[in-house]
């Protein structure tokens, strides 16, 4: 299959047609246009996710395509920004029909979800790898950053932590029970926190979406406000499912492990935090203070714990480039 006909046959469907508002010129020409309301600014992001890296071998294509538009959307959920348009770049080791069929019907699932469309991209021939661009929209002055969390703030999440890590142990077995089926679905399937991300705007004072896992990007927020955190060890939230298939290791592993793509944000401590942001349970789970650094109450002992999270260029890591 020539790369003309496999961009016309099976991504070509999926960009919308016509495009929706906001987007002038959809993809097929040599650029997309898009065209911002006044006092909105564009929020962009990249992800890239690389076969065996980023996901298994021979993982399934539809859950591919989801998993990279998700994390990709994620940082503008992270940011309170509204969904716009996105591009893909991909390469494939191959052009098999029966891949690309599932690939496409994923992304097109996963585009109506986020509502986000796609406006175009690039297409290569190299070993699996997806990067997704994603671009957004936010009132001027109020995309959420990393950067404005205060001395006295209580530090919050989202849903459950540690989910999609435990189903790192089960994605590649077979006749699951149904508290690991459920485990495997949050890595599948991360619903980006959207509605809760513009919710916070003007209301939170800093906003991460956690993918590396709690400890490195809370850790990315202390650094960047200039503050440091005590986290409250039982007040980790975990899930049903993983309270049952790790007992009491649950909250250890919700402390580290990644792609959850739950929100972690700061809100200042005299306003009443609800808990459920549109439908979303919160829950806080620490307090910002001035001494830098990340601290960890448990049991009536407060120890220091170290900020970091995975790192692609560390020892296990790919190495140097
Ligand atoms: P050019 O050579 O002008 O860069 P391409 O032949 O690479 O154009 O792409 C033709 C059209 O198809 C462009 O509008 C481009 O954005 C789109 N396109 C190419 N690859 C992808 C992809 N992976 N996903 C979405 N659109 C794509
Ligand atoms: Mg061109």
């Amino acid at each position: 299959m020539r790369e003309f006909e496999l961009i016309a046959r099976y991504l070509r469907p999926v960009a919308e047609q016509p495009p929706r508002a906001g987007v002038t010129l959809g993809m097929g020409d040599d650029c997309a246009l898009l065209r911002l309301e006044p006092d909105q600014e564009l929020a962009i992001s990249m992800d890239t996710l690389v076969e065996g890296r980023h996901f298994p071998p021979n993982y399934p294509p539809e859950h591919v395509a989801w998993r990279a538009l998700a994390t990709a959307v994620s940082d503008l959920a992270a940011a309170g920004a509204a969904p716009l348009a996105f591009t893909l770049g991909l390469t494939l080791p191959a052009a098999e029909v029966r891949w690309l069929e599932a690939f496409a019907a994923g992304l097109a699932e996963a585009s109506a979800a986020f509502d986000i469309a796609l406006i175009g991209g690039d297409t290569t021939r190299g070993p699996l790898t997806l990067t997704v661009q994603v671009h957004g929209t936010v009132p001027a002055g109020q995309a959420l950053t990393r950067s404005g969390a205060c001395v006295g703030d209580q530090v919050c999440v989202t849903g459950t932590l540690g989910d999609a890590g435990e189903a790192l142990r089960w994605l590649d077995k077979k006749d699951l029970d149904a508290d690991q089926s459920w485990v495997c679905q949050r890595y599948h399937h991360p619903a980006p926190r959207l509605a809760v991300g513009q919710w916070l705007r003007g209301k939170a004072s800093a906003a991460i979406d956690v993918s590396d896992g709690l400890m490195a990007d809370l850790g990315h927020i202390l650094k960047a406000s200039g503050v440091g955190a005590v986290l409250d060890f039982e007040s980790i939230p975990v899930s049903p499912a993983l309270q049952a298939l790790q007992g009491g290791d649950a909250k250890t592993l919700a402390l580290q492990a990644g792609d959850d793509y739950e929100l972690c944000f700061t809100w200042p401590g005299t306003a009443p935090l609800p808990a459920k942001i549109a439908g979303i349970p919160v829950s806080v789970i620490g307090v910002i203070e001035s001494q830098p650094g990340l601290r960890l109450r448990r049991d009536q002992r407060v120890k220091n714990v170290q900020l970091e999270g995975y790192d692609h260029f560390q020892p296990g890591g790919i190495g140097p480039l």
